[in-house]
């Protein structure tokens, strides 16, 4: 068999280095043609030489000398900037993971499913921001695009061989994150420290507070509707404490087909690596016996706000969804930089998804330049909002 070429965007964070711990055990089926990073340049130089990759690229362009005295003698080309981005992006490859953090995420994908090969999408910005462009552009050119966040890709394994015509709804389990228990009252008062410890998933810092504040599973809600195309009203999240079974799909005959598994992001990641195969993962096997039960709970709108809005967004459509990403980007920005609490992140968002919702704005054509222009206003009265209320 053929080895697979792959590219890597975002290749030292979290998503990344469990991509290249899936290909280092596997060294013969893969062959590594970009590996991208930005600050951490010890670690991409390092992945770079270990696979042999043709280019290593940093989105920082002063910390291009530190790449290139990293990479010396090891034959690995060195490039930086978020053009040198879209260069890794435009060379060919049958496989390209996109897991960078953050909306600059989108424009490598972009770039990539000019190919008409497989990008395996971990990047929720890009869903989120773009949908309608990114489903456009991988039909344009023949390509695939297999989610990889462990909900999404929990209903595509669920989908295989079902007719969507047949899908009555889809669930979106939650764990309930790192406040799931506390009262009400004192969640306000939570700590960076505090909202960045998960109680299951080892992730990376932005995204376990978005798991804290849900602000991560409103996004899966919005990704859920533009990617499988369902309804926003026949999608549900409930919280699942456990994180073992990563979402439902019932159909119209009463069925409900769950994925189950543990949570170790190398599941989903090799499940996209290998597709259409399956290939032994080196994941741990479920001992149902010992785990004795699943458990269930309603996910609370007043606990978890961000719920509520991403249904706002999913109902409004057009550029609701590049508003509210750039939005709560900023808001986190806020939280972590000590300028804002914990539950003002939700205010930020409502507060600027009310300013902009229902104008021309919001429901103009999902292009690039809208897109940009959407979240450079909604960054705006974020911050102007976080200005007002901030500490
Ligand atoms: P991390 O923060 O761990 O890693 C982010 C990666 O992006 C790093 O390689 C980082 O480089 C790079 N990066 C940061 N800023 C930029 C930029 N402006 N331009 C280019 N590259 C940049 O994130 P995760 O791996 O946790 O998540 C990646 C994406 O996948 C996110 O969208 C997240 O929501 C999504 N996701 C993550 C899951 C998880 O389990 N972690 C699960 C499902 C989805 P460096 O570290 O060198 O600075």
């Amino acid at each position: 068999m053929s080895t697979r070429r792959v590219t890597i965007f975002g290749a030292t964070g979290s998503i990344g280095q469990n991509t290249i711990d899936l290909i280092r055990r596997a060294p013969t089926d893969f062959t590594v043609v970009a590996l991208t990073g930005a600050r951490n340049i010890s670690q991409l130089a390092k992945d770079a030489r270990e696979l042999g990759a043709e280019l290593a690229v940093t989105a920082e362009p002063e910390l291009l000398s530190e790449l290139r005295a990293a990479l010396a003698g090891s034959g690995v080309e060195a490039a930086a900037g978020s053009e040198a981005l879209i260069d890794a992006a435009a060379r060919p490859a049958d496989w390209f993971m996109s897991a960078i953090v953050g909306a600059a995420g989108l424009y490598p994908g972009l770039e990539a499913l000019k190919h008409g090969t497989t990008l395996a999408l971990a990047n929720k910005e890009s869903l989120v921001t773009a949908g309608p462009l990114l489903l456009e552009t991988a039909r344009r050119y023949g390509a695939q695009i297999l989610p990889v966040d462990s909900e999404h890709s929990a209903v595509f394994q669920a989908l295989v061989g079902e007719d969507l015509s047949a899908v009555e709804r889809v669930i979106i389990t939650a764990s309930g994150g790192a406040f799931r228990d506390w009262p009400l009252e004192t969640i306000a008062s939570a700590t960076v420290a505090q909202a960045a410890n998960h109680p299951n998933w080892n992730m990376g810092t932005r995204i376990t507070i978005d798991s804290a504040s849900m602000f991560n599973k409103a996004m899966e809600l919005i990704e859920t509707k533009e990617f499988f195309g369902i309804e926003s009203s026949a999608i549900e999240t409930i919280v699942h404490p456990e994180s073992l079974i990563h979402a439902l799909v019932g159909f119209n005959d009463g069925a409900l087909m769950a994925h189950v598994g543990p949570p170790d992001m190398r599941h989903a990641i090799g499940y996209a690596l290998n597709y259409p195969n399956r290939k032994e993962l080196p994941v741990e096997r479920l001992d149902l016996a010992k785990i004795g039960q699943f458990t269930f709970c309603e996910a609370c709108v007043i606990r978890y706000p961000a719920l509520a809005l991403a249904r706002s967004v999913m109902e409004q459509g057009g550029l609701a969804g590049a508003a509210f990403n750039a939005a709560k980007e900023q808001a986190l920005d806020g939280f972590i930089d000590g300028q804002i609490g914990f539950t003002d992140m939700a205010n930020t968002v409502e507060h600027v998804l009310d300013q902009l919702g229902g104008t021309a704005d919001l429901s103009e054509m999902i292009t690039l330049e809208n897109i940009v222009q959407t979240d450079q206003i909604a960054r705006r009265i974020a911050r102007d909002y976080i200005a007002q209320h901030g500490h």
